[in-house]
């Protein structure tokens, strides 16, 4: 649920940590009032090394934490919600009801900046002779103001913004949604979408995606709205295969849309970690660009990696 004038007042005091309240501009970031942490399990579910698919990178438990955020604490997937971010519609892929799209490829190419940027910032991990820098793969990350810090935060900030956006794509969509009964109508799928998949970049969405208008002030008129379409709240379990649901908006509510919702954007998750590794083997050649996602992915990358 939103409470536009009141998100307005409550996003900075977020960033200051001094409130929790129900702000969040998407599948929801904090664990309060209407909201149930819905990015962090998203996150968990995806990325957790508990029931993670064979051979599949996943986050060891404290590189997790900051990532997908511990109660009291916002991970990188929550900074969206939690930052300047917060007012761009290409973060959270909103506003894709207009003619031709825009919005929406505004959205994909956002992702494809922000990884890029983790990419970039993978440089800083190792030393000339490519092994571990310890002092930039430390935790305890804080993430505000777009500020850069120690080489591993950034990449998980960068990745974090990715993820976001990703995540809010199904939330925010008809995608995933029934194809009968609903306003707009349902695109009926299951498995997340190429346009968003960051390895090819067509130049349209496909025939029929929509995102909501969103207003901060609660009323896009007649456009399709954010209010009506989106499937941002709803109990999600922290691991794959755990229970999902039922969505508590009225879109999220209809058949299983939550549900679909929330497994596409697991997957999509899991996908776009896949995307992070080609990309870093591709820029930095097998053996640092192997390590550099080791780095990401472990608790102690000095040790395991
Ligand atoms: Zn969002």
């Amino acid at each position: 649920m939103r409470w536009p004038p009141l998100a307005i007042l409550i996003a900075p005091c977020l960033i200051l940590g001094l409130a929790s309240a129900e702000s969040a501009r998407a599948f929801g970031t904090v664990n309060a009032a209407h909201q149930s942490a819905e990015h962090e399990m998203i996150t968990r579910r995806a990325l957790g090394c508990d029931g993670a698919p064979p051979a599949a990178p996943c986050l060891e438990p404290a590189t997790l934490d900051e990532l997908a955020g511990v109660p009291g604490k916002a991970g990188a997937v929550g900074y969206p919600d939690l930052s300047t971010n917060f007012f761009k519609a290409r973060a959270h892929c909103d506003n894709g009801d207009q003619p031709g799209g825009a919005a929406l490829v505004a959205c994909r190419d956002a992702m494809e900046a922000n990884m890029r940027a983790a990419v970039a910032d993978a440089a800083g991990l190792l030393d000339a002779r490519g092994a571990i820098r310890p002092a930039q793969v430390t935790l305890g990350c804080v993430y505000a103001f777009n500020l850069k810090g120690r080489a591993k935060c950034n990449m998980l900030q960068d990745l974090g913004l990715v993820l976001h956006a990703a995540q809010d794509f199904y939330s925010h969509s008809n995608w995933v949604d029934a194809t009968v009964d609903v306003h707009p109508a349902g695109l009926g799928n299951r498995l997340p979408a190429a346009f968003i998949g960051l390895r090819t970049f067509p130049k349209s969405p496909p025939p029929g995606l929509v995102t909501g208008c969103y207003s901060m002030w609660g009323s896009c008129g007649d456009r399709i709205n954010h209010e009506g379409l989106n499937k941002d709240l709803g109990p999600i379990g922290p691991t794959a295969g755990s229970p999902v649901g039922p969505g508590q908006t009225a879109r999220g509510n209809h058949g299983a849309n939550f549900e679909h919702a929330v497994e596409a954007a697991a997957a999509d998750t899991r996908d776009k970690l896949a995307v992070l590794g080609e990309r870093l083997v591709a820029t930095y050649g097998r053996t640092k660009g192997t390590r550099m996602l080791c780095a990401v992915t472990h608790d102690d990358p000095a040790r395991a990696c």
